[in-house]
């Protein structure tokens, strides 16, 4: 049986083959050639690892997974492209994964990631991969947190180890890690680390490893940095790329020219026009920010803002929000939305426009995925209209103006979003659980579980999103009642 997903070797062949069956086959024998290069199973996995991809559901590869998991799971080296949300995370889970010996209590792979969401993100995901696997560890090394409970979990060594460069190498300076073993080395979203100014902690780190090692290397864009660090630590990598960044295939994008001083009012028309049921909004200060926070409110919009200045628990909160759908708009500057993954964005507005093509071109990548289309809006004055054309000369292409007149507002449209965050007092170090919480809403069987949306938990608080009209009910059955055998305080977040 030839390997089938090394489909420029074997493609010629095989439709050789089929040129030589009767006319009546040949189209149904092609489409299933056609279809084991992007079904999982024509990858060499074991069956559990392939009947846990079927149970969460993904059908088939992406395009990167496609080009990339023959090359990664032949053990090469690999350096690649693809867009935000293509799926590069699980093209290296399952690759890290299937090399992993469970037996051996020893770190056989590291992941390195530029902030903790994103690594929280990565550990997830490579958590449901494996499954396949009994008895893997996995820990997550962040800075931000203190160090004593990692310190812990690092007493017997985890297979896998998920993080931060910095706080990674102060385990390694500090002797809690070892990385002598290593067998795969990752670096996600390697051009934002890069961006970030961790290119130093990314060698120093790197130093701790085995020359002989798999280096994957993943990135949404390919700037000439990245082909200088993959130089130096990489052994002859096979390079993916998969479509340029700049496709518009998935994302209308649409720029409206407005006067200074209309900014605010075209914003509201937008939000009123295209009733986005989730949406970012992107200003370049954080001062910008806090202003169009206020605005909105003030115009009777539910939105909330993430800028550098948040604590980590506050901006917990927000995300917790806005994923949970009990917030819809979220505004934002580019550094507070590094590495937040937040799934079916519809809508990506651009308040101001980057003075950087690349950087906008990221910012609406954030909408449009997983096959949804995406709609990419963006303000523009006369004084800012080179940016719209640095946008176009990147693209290659021209793009669509339209004129705020078009839009269809009203004073009565608001976007209520469909759910309210309850947070509770109490989390994981509590001993609280999801099960726990839900238990406590349905109980007494006034509130069903449909009506109980996403609940997160954390070290030491959690949050329930419910459906709005029963937010106050809900609100009731928790502070009276108890959550495993306890009280705990519960408060209706704005
Ligand atoms: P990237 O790192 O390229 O930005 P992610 O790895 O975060 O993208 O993937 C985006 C989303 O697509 C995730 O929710 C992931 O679970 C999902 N996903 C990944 N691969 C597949 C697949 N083959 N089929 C369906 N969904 C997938
Ligand atoms: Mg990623």
């Amino acid at each position: 049986m030839p390997h089938l997903y090394d489909t420029n070797h074997h493609l010629p062949c095989d439709f050789a083959i089929i040129l030589a069956l009767p006319k009546s086959q040949q189209k149904s024998a092609k489409d299933s050639i056609l279809m084991t290069t992007i079904v999982f199973s024509s990858l060499p996995l074991s069956p559990e690892f392939l009947s846990n991809i079927s149970a969460l559901e993904y059908k088939e590869m992406t395009p990167i997974q496609a080009q990339s998991l023959p090359v990664i799971l032949e053990g090469k080296d690999l350096l690649a492209q693809a867009k935000t949300g293509s799926g590069k995370t699980a093209a290296f889970a399952i690759g890290l994964l299937h090399k992993l010996e469970s037996a051996n209590y020893q770190t056989q792979a590291l992941v390195l990631c530029p902030t903790r969401e994103l690594a929280d993100q990565v550990s997830t995901e490579i958590r449901r991969h494996a499954r396949a696997i009994p008895n893997t560890k996995l820990v997550t090394l962040c800075g931000g947190k203190s160090m004593l409970p990692q310190l812990a979990s690092l007493e017997h060594a985890p297979h896998i180890v998920v993080g931060t460069p910095g706080r990674i190498l102060k385990h390694l300076d500090k002797g809690s890690l070892k990385l002598d073993c290593l067998k795969t080395l990752v670096l996600d979203e390697a051009d934002r680390m890069l961006d970030m100014g961790f290119s130093e902690e990314i060698m120093r780190v790197i130093s701790n490893t085995p020359k002989k090692r798999q280096t994957l290397l993943f990135s949404a864009t390919y700037p000439d940095q990245i082909k200088k660090i993959s130089n130096k630590i990489q052994n002859n990598p096979v390079d993916v790329r998969v479509e340029s960044v700049h496709d518009d295939k998935e994302i209308k994008q649409i720029f409206y020219e407005i006067d200074a001083g209309e900014r605010t009012k075209a914003v509201i028309g937008l939000l009123q026009h295209y009733k986005p049921e989730s949406s970012i909004i992107f200003c370049n200060t954080k001062i910008q920010c806090q202003e169009l926070v206020n605005e909105l409110w003030k115009a009777g919009f539910h939105v909330l803002s993430l800028h550098g200045d948040l604590e980590q628990r506050e901006r917990d909160q927000v995300i917790v929000q806005f994923a949970n759908k009990s917030s819809s708009i979220l505004i934002a500057t580019d550094v507070a939305a590094r590495g937040l993954d937040i799934k079916d964005l519809q809508a990506v507005i651009n308040f101001e426009l980057s003075p950087d093509p690349e950087i906008h071109i990221h910012r609406i990548g954030r909408t449009g995925r997983a096959g949804n289309q995406g709609l990419a809006l963006s303000l523009f004055t006369s004084s800012e209209k080179f940016r719209v054309e640095a946008i176009e000369e990147f693209k290659k292409s021209p793009v669509r103006i339209d004129k705020t007149t078009t839009l269809k507002t009203s004073n009565y449209q608001k976007i209520i979003p469909p759910m309210v965050t309850l947070g509770i007092n109490g989390g994981r170090k509590d001993k609280v659980r999801a099960g726990d919480i839900l238990g406590a809403l349905t109980g007494t069987k006034e509130i069903q579980g449909t009506q109980i949306g996403k609940i997160d938990i954390f070290d030491k608080y959690a949050y329930v999103a419910v459906e709005h009209d029963i937010a106050t009910q809900a609100l009731e059955l928790l502070s009276e009642g108890k959550i495993k055998g306890r009280k705990f305080k519960i408060r209706r977040l704005k």
